[in-house]
């Protein structure tokens, strides 16, 4: 070994340090201030009853290690959602799911395609697994079928679609999946991030399964964050075997660990928590966007559980103000300049004491 080599500190990979890393929702609020936490489409009704139960009993055997295949989770997703357990993988968060696939399907050089105001995280993935990420513009701030298919070269292999999409809200009708999908090469992966599928109430969406049980190039991924368990980390994907067979021989042993498992098992069986959770979210999704637009405001018209709220050029009245503006008064927006929204916040749906109180700040921050 030469000098130079006993002398250097270790060196991540190429494009590594090219990373920018991700920035979580902000959750605190000036000392004395109460805080509402809008920053992070966490569920205001909070996790199930039954789940924070399960989670509980869970504390005295926290010296056995979990079921590494997550058994009785996935026959409980399969269960309720009408899928075949052998075609899920439960994960720690879906963000592992996305991480592995681009792990297993990229190498250096390769192509991974997502949206312009797509989910930031995908951009990270395709990155740390050494491949290109490509950025495809949108229309209306929603994904574009021709526009990604006329990005797709021979060095494609995957495809990220946020549906709906985080931070936009906006979302693809079924038929324009099936019309990205038919195009595709066989060999592209068609990953299908239904984070808020839950949330959306729309005859003309689907969150993907008869897409995945008919190809095998398509998977669905799923999550519990966004309806009560963002603290446990659960999250799940629906894919053909070979994939779910692929995903098995990477991840982690024992990714999942016992307490999101009883966690997730109770939280999804739970579903009047869910309807309960659905119903407060299309109420209140529907209040803050005719509020926010009798302000003057434009809200990119959402089918999640967050509104991104534009806000005017006017110089006085910017996002960067508006949320120092709120965050004085404890109400925690995100900042959505990363992605390529530097004059917008994106709002969870709260509980009513924090959707109220937001739209009377931003009235008398507008008048300011
Ligand atoms: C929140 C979110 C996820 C994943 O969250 P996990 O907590 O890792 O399950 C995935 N995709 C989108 C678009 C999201 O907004």
């Amino acid at each position: 070994m030469d000098k130079a080599q006993i002398q250097a500190r270790p060196t991540p990979r190429a494009g590594i340090m090219d990373i920018e890393a991700y920035v979580p929702g902000k959750s605190t609020a000036p000392a004395g201030v109460r805080l509402f936490k809008l920053s992070s489409n966490e569920n205001p009704l909070g996790p199930s009853p039954k789940a924070i139960e399960a989670a509980r009993d869970v504390a005295a055997r926290l010296d056995i290690y979990p079921d590494g295949s997550a058994r009785r989770l996935r026959e409980a997703i399969g269960e309720v959602h009408g899928l075949n357990p052998a075609n899920i993988v439960c994960s720690n968060g879906s963000d592992e799911i996305l991480g592995l696939l681009a792990q297993i399907y990229l190498a250096p050089g390769d192509e991974a395609i997502f949206t312009e105001h797509g989910f930031m995280v995908y951009r990270i993935y395709i990155q740390a697994a050494g491949a290109v990420p490509v950025a495809v513009k949108e229309t209306d701030e929603r994904a574009d079928v021709d526009a990604i298919l006329a990005a797709v070269t021979e060095r494609t292999k995957i495809i990220f679609l946020a549906n709906p999409n985080n931070p936009t809200g906006t979302y693809l009708p079924f038929q324009e999946v099936r019309r990205l999908h038919s195009a595709l090469p066989k060999s592209v992966l068609l990953v299908i991030d239904a984070a808020y599928a839950e949330y959306v109430r729309r005859n003309d969406y689907e969150a993907g399964v008869e897409l995945v049980a008919g190809n095998e190039n398509v998977v669905m991924t799923r999550t519990f964050s966004k309806i009560g368990l963002g603290g446990a980390r659960l999250g799940w994907m629906y894919g053909p075997l070979h994939i779910v067979d692929a995903v098995n021989r990477v991840r982690g042993p024992f990714n999942v660990n016992a307490t999101a498992i009883e966690a997730g098992i109770a939280a999804v069986h739970d579903r009047e928590h869910i309807a309960r959770s659905v119903e407060h979210n299309e109420r209140w999704l529907a209040w803050l966007t005719d509020e926010f637009t009798k302000l003057g405001l434009r809200v990119t018209p959402s089918v999640g559980n967050f509104v991104l709220i534009h806000f005017p050029n006017d110089g006085k009245h910017s996002a960067a103000a508006a949320d120092d503006y709120l965050t004085a008064r404890g109400y925690i927006l995100r900042r959505v300049a990363g992605y390529g929204f530097p004059n917008a916040l994106r709002m969870t749906v709260g509980t009513e004491e924090a959707n109220r109180g937001v739209v009377a700040a931003l009235a008398e921050f507008l008048k300011s």
